[in-house]
This record gives C-alpha cells, sequence and structure tokens, in this order.
C-alpha cells in the first residue's frame, strides 16, 4: 500500500491512496474493535466491507460530539483476541496463532498489540478522554512537527510555551512537535516572570490568545525588548481580524517588525491541531491521517483514517466553511485546506473532566470513565468493567462461556466438557472432547483453540464425557 503523502500528491492520486486506506481501516481496525461504531455499522445494516470510498460514507449517520460525551469509552479502539482473529490484519492472527502454540501471548500483546492499540497517553477535550496509543503518539509528534513547520519555524528557532500545562491536545502536540522538530522548547505556563522570558530571548512565544496576550502586556510593561522574536503561534483558539491584529501590534511592541501571527486550531475529537501556513488564513489538515467532507447541511465531519485510541467517524465538528484541495497559492503546499466561515466554539474545550474529582476517584455519575484507563480488555465483555492485567491473576474473571459455542458449532467435535481450574494463580482451561469423524486430532484443536486457548484437551469416548456432564453439568468452574 503506497503512503499517503500529505502536502504534495496530486489530489487525484491521493484520492485513491486515501480510499484504499479507509477500507484497511474500516474492515481490520474501525468495525472490529470499536464498539460504538460497530453498533453503528450493524444497526444501519452496513457492512464494513461495503465501505469501498469515501461517497460510501453517506450510509452512515453522522456522530454529533453528544453521543461521544454520553458513552466516551465506546469509542476507544478494543482489540479482543477474538476480534482480532475474525477481522484483524493477517500478519496479527498470524502471530497470535504462533504464539499460542509457544504459550506467549503475552509476547504478543506487548510487541505486536499494545504498540498500535493500548492507550498509552491521554488528555481530555472537555470530559471527553482522549487516548493514543504508542503509534497514535507517534503521529502527534508527527502533526506538531507539521504545524512548526507550517508557521515557517527552523531549528534555529527558539519557543517559549505559555499555554497552562496539563491534560490538552494544545499543550502536548507542541511538546511533541518541538521534540520531533528538533526545535528548543521551554513550557514556562502562563504565570512565569517577564524577565525570565525575555531572559529566554525566544524567537517564537506560543499558546493561547489570553496567555499570550498576558505575557505580552507583560513584558511591555516591563519595558523588555526581545530581539529576533519573530513569531506568536496561537494554540487551540480561531481567530478574527481583529484579534490577530490586536496580538501583531502588541507582539510588535515587544518583538521584532513584521512579526507574524500563526494560529493552529481544531475542533474537539480532531485528534491533531491543524495549522495555518505562515500568512496564510486557512488551516492545512493532514490527509494521511483524516478525512473531512462538508455534510449536506453545511458542517464539515472528520473521518479518522489511522488513529487507534479513541477514534470518531463521520464527527460533526461544529465547523462551518470550505475544504478545498488545491496547492496553496501562500505556501505551495498540496492537501485538503479547510477555510472556517463559523465554529460552534472558537476554543478547543479546556480539560474539565481532569480538574477538580481526579483520574482515580471517578465521580460515581461516570463509573465507566476510570475504566478506560487501562489494557483493553483481553476478553470481549461489552460493558464491562475492565480489570487490569496484573490483577486478573487475582480476581475471578467470568468464565466467557461464549467462547465455548465453537464446541457445540465444529462438526469434529460430538460431546464435550469444559472445565476451569486455577494453577499458581492463573486460570486453566481443560476441554474434555469426543471427537466426530476425525482423523487428525492436531488440526482439529488447533482450530478449536483459535476461540478457546485451552491448556489442554483430553480426548474421551462419548459416554464418558456423557458421564462427566451428568455428574458435573457442562461447564466446571473448579477455580
Ligand atoms: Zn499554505
Amino acid at each position: 500500500m503506497a503512503a499517503v503523502q500529505w502536502d504534495h500528491d496530486k489530489p487525484k492520486v491521493r484520492l485513491k491512496e486515501q480510499e484504499e486506506q479507509l477500507r484497511e481501516y474500516v474492515a481490520h481496525h474501525l468495525y472490529p474493535y470499536s464498539p460504538a461504531y460497530r453498533r453503528r455499522f450493524d444497526a444501519a445494516g452496513i457492512s464494513p466491507r461495503s465501505i469501498t470510498g469515501f461517497d460510501d460514507l453517506a450510509k452512515l449517520e453522522p456522530t454529533r460530539w453528544s453521543d461521544v460525551t454520553n458513552e466516551p469509552v465506546a469509542f476507544v479502539l478494543r482489540p479482543t483476541e477474538r476480534a482480532i482473529i475474525r477481522f484483524g490484519e493477517r500478519r496479527l492472527v498470524g502471530a497470535i496463532t504462533r504464539a499460542k502454540f509457544r504459550g506467549k501471548v503475552s509476547q504478543v500483546n506487548r510487541d505486536l498489540i499494545d504498540p498500535a492499540y493500548k492507550p498509552i497517553h491521554w488528555h481530555f477535550d472537555g470530559d471527553v478522554p482522549i487516548g493514543y496509543s504508542a503509534e497514535d503518539v507517534e503521529r502527534l509528534c508527527e502533526a506538531g512537527r507539521r504545524v512548526l513547520h507550517l508557521a515557517g519555524l527552523t531549528r534555529d528557532d527558539a519557543i517559549v510555551d505559555v499555554t497552562p500545562s496539563g491534560p490538552s491536545l494544545e499543550f502536548w502536540q507542541l511538546v511533541d512537535g518541538a521534540r520531533s522538530a528538533g526545535l528548543s522548547a521551554v513550557h514556562f505556563g502562563p504565570e512565569v516572570a517577564a524577565d525570565r522570558i525575555a531572559a529566554a530571548a525566544p524567537t517564537v512565544l506560543a499558546g493561547p490568545p489570553d496567555a499570550l496576550e498576558a505575557t505580552l502586556e507583560g513584558l511591555r510593561a516591563g519595558k523588555h525588548r526581545i530581539e529576533g522574536l519573530t513569531t506568536l503561534l496561537v494554540l487551540g483558539s480561531l481567530l478574527d481580524e481583529a484579534d490577530r491584529k490586536a496580538l501583531r501590534i502588541l507582539g510588535e511592541a515587544v518583538g521584532e517588525q513584521g512579526l507574524e501571527v500563526v494560529a493552529a486550531w481544531a475542533p474537539a475529537g480532531v485528534r491533531a491541531l491543524w495549522s495555518e501556513c505562515r500568512g496564510g488564513r486557512y488551516f492545512h489538515t493532514y490527509p494521511d491521517m483524516e478525512w473531512l467532507e462538508v455534510l449536506p447541511d453545511g458542517e464539515i465531519a472528520w473521518t479518522s483514517i489511522s488513529w487507534h485510541g479513541t477514534v470518531f467517524f463521520r464527527l460533526r465538528t461544529g465547523v462551518s466553511g470550505k475544504v478545498d484541495d488545491v496547492t496553496c497559492e501562500n505556501c505551495g503546499r498540496t492537501g485538503p485546506r479547510i477555510t472556517v466561515s463559523s465554529a460552534s466554539s472558537a476554543r478547543r474545550p479546556s480539560p474539565t473532566w481532569a480538574l477538580g474529582s481526579g483520574l482515580v476517584a471517578a465521580p460515581a455519575a461516570r463509573p465507566a470513565a476510570d475504566a478506560v484507563f487501562g489494557r483493553p480488555p483481553v476478553e470481549e465483555v461489552e460493558d464491562e468493567v475492565e480489570v487490569e492485567e496484573e490483577e486478573a491473576a487475582e480476581v475471578l474473571v467470568p468464565i466467557d462461556t461464549e467462547v465455548l459455542a465453537v464446541l457445540d458449532e465444529h462438526p469434529g467435535v460430538a460431546a464435550w466438557q469444559a472445565e476451569y481450574r486455577r494453577v499458581e494463580g492463573s486460570d486453566e482451561l481443560i476441554v474434555f472432547v469426543a471427537p466426530a469423524g476425525v482423523d487428525r486430532l492436531g488440526p482439529l484443536f488447533r482450530e478449536l483453540d483459535l476461540a478457546l486457548s485451552a491448556t489442554q484437551y483430553v480426548v474421551q469416548r462419548p459416554d464418558q464425557i456423557a458421564e462427566r456432564r451428568r455428574r458435573e453439568g457442562a461447564v466446571v468452574d473448579n477455580r
């Protein structure tokens, strides 16, 4: 699969590559692992394979932000083992099957599944937790790097950041982006004294508009002149022309004449801030990571075609405007640009949920919210509170008898009984099987094991198993 180029492919060529990425994403990531979207696809009677191009998205009802705030946890991708085996990429299915033979499933989790899927970084859009897997953090680094390049910065620039530190996209995308681009940055936060900022001699001041304004006012009041200050990077907020002009005048009073104001912003739910190119008045977006469409009512919808963790598809952004895929007359990059004509909110929602109650003591009204922090569940238990892996050995997890259905369904099984045991703190599953018309037991057990992950198979005659079941039932829990 050819990688989608974000800033110089011909739109027609790129569209083909994006559609290929969309198909792969829907079939192997979104539908299998997103409880929220699997439900939506199923309810609408849409097969994930019927999505072949962006025109097909119209079949799916757009997602409203209120849908997200109602059940944020359902929007986190959860690759359960069964879903991986049913829908996953061949590479993963193969790795899991091989690992099971060697009893090394935890290694597959650690080496393959966790980097792609396990959310290891979180921030909040309002009260919605947005999770990033290790691979997502790489994407965020890349998107952050692009913002700095779009803003016209180079490795010689030095950033003083006055964004309040905390679990917000704007803070972390700048941190990750500056590291990734190799730029010097100091994240002071908004309360720092003017002479400390002056001493840092920044060429760039970054932060939300109110913090930038207060910082510049402080510098001006202290009669500081910052030579080489040429850029104000406004994070997480739209600017109208009056705001922009006021900031520029304030900036020039402290820094250089001709200082430029560049804004980076994205609505809630969008996984990386878009940025204006230096001197432009439109946001460049990331066609290798996302798809933007204007809905019939004029609102722009956002669709992930690459992100894991907390994932949205056809999300209503509250933004009206124009999406055009052209070569930018200002910076020369080719790719989708957004010109915002109106937005339901000019400021990104600040991380309210994280304040006050704290992450651990989740308020009672949101019992599921804290369950999201941790490894995706091993078994597919809808809306159950997940158990951390370390605890799993100590806590009796409910037996997932649903997987045993394979024993009823498999034509090679005449009779069976399943017994759960606990050996040295871990659960074991012993399956007693009477084979039916099978010459070779190896392939039979391999097929069963894709669903079961049993510790051991014991072959018995049908009458022996019938006797066991009379005595103990079909499923024995000896834990
Ligand atoms: Zn441009």
